[in-house]
């Protein structure tokens, strides 16, 4: 008799353990349902037209300050490193005039200037800029290398500008293709979203290095689309990139991704708006 108490006890302590475990997942997923448009490299697709709009170029304060204005979750950014040492936002190797910002010197690049005049911005000055806005910071590291002792000279310096503007860690997103730097964000980061772009590891790969982000070409998540719940249920973030196209934004929205970087922040916040 008191067995059989005792496994009806049992049983219904699971049965309420179970419950509580899926309300609660429920919930998260629920959290996660409003998704985030981070516009790529600022909004500097102000006209729709990739070759005309001089006004906001790519990764210029410009384009920082619109992607503000029109009220998107993020904005996302390139930094790149000079020959000197020198942080700049750029995508690289060109720009303007320069074949490869990274064989050129700080003072060089800094003369270059953009097609509605200014110069290409320092990450100091962008830093400070973004600090007065609401957008959040999406910072892509563009150029890593490990010295010979196994330091990340490029990472450290941006650490150290993050730090010294007192970027807020828990709305900053630090993005790369390169896992050292990833593995280095979450050390030196840990309240930040760290997202790794390369694609190819599984969410639980990810999950076991400490880094709750994937922000995958669209593509990745269109032949994986287990990812996204399996990404869920570890509690991590899944962003992708670069969502263009009106029926690739409407199919990630479908797929429950939480992220869409794309160079049409207005076009995917409708459509995220539609399909709420
Ligand atoms: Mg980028």
């Amino acid at each position: 008799m008191a067995t059989k108490k005792f496994l009806f006890k049992s049983a219904l302590m699971l049965v309420v353990t179970l419950s509580l475990i899926f309300v609660s997942s429920n919930e998260n997923y629920a959290q996660k349902r409003d998704i985030q448009i981070i516009a790529h490299r600022g909004f500097w697709n102000v006209n729709g037209n990739w070759n005309g709009n001089t006004a906001t170029p790519q990764n210029s304060l410009a384009s920082l300050k619109a992607a503000d204005s029109i009220g998107v979750y993020g904005s996302e950014f390139d930094v790149n490193m000079t020959s000197d040492g020198g942080l700049v936002i750029c995508h690289g190797p060109k720009i303007v005039s320069l074949a490869d910002v990274q064989k050129e010197t700080f003072e060089t690049v800094r003369n270059e200037k953009l097609p509605n005049g200014e110069s290409v911005p320092s990450l100091d000055e962008y830093l400070s800029t973004l600090k007065k806005l609401n957008v959040k910071p999406v910072l892509e590291v563009k150029r890593h290398y490990l010295d010979k002792d196994g330091n990340l000279p490029d990472f450290d310096k941006i650490a150290k500008a993050i730090k010294k503007h007192g970027i807020n860690r828990k709305t900053l997103t630090i993005i790369s293709f390169s896992l050292e730097v990833c593995k280095a964000a979450v050390k030196k980061f840990p309240k930040t979203m760290v997202q790794y772009l390369g694609g190819e590891k599984s969410p639980e790969e990810l999950y076991e290095l400490g880094i709750m982000g994937l922000d995958y070409h669209y593509s990745v998540i269109d032949k994986n689309p287990d990812w996204v719940e399996r990404a869920h249920n570890l509690g991590m973030v899944v962003n992708v990139w670069t969502v263009d196209k009106t029926e690739d934004i409407e199919r990630m929205v479908k797929m429950g991704v939480d992220q869409i970087t794309t160079n049409y922040p207005v076009r995917a916040t409708q459509i995220v708006e539609e399909n709420k």
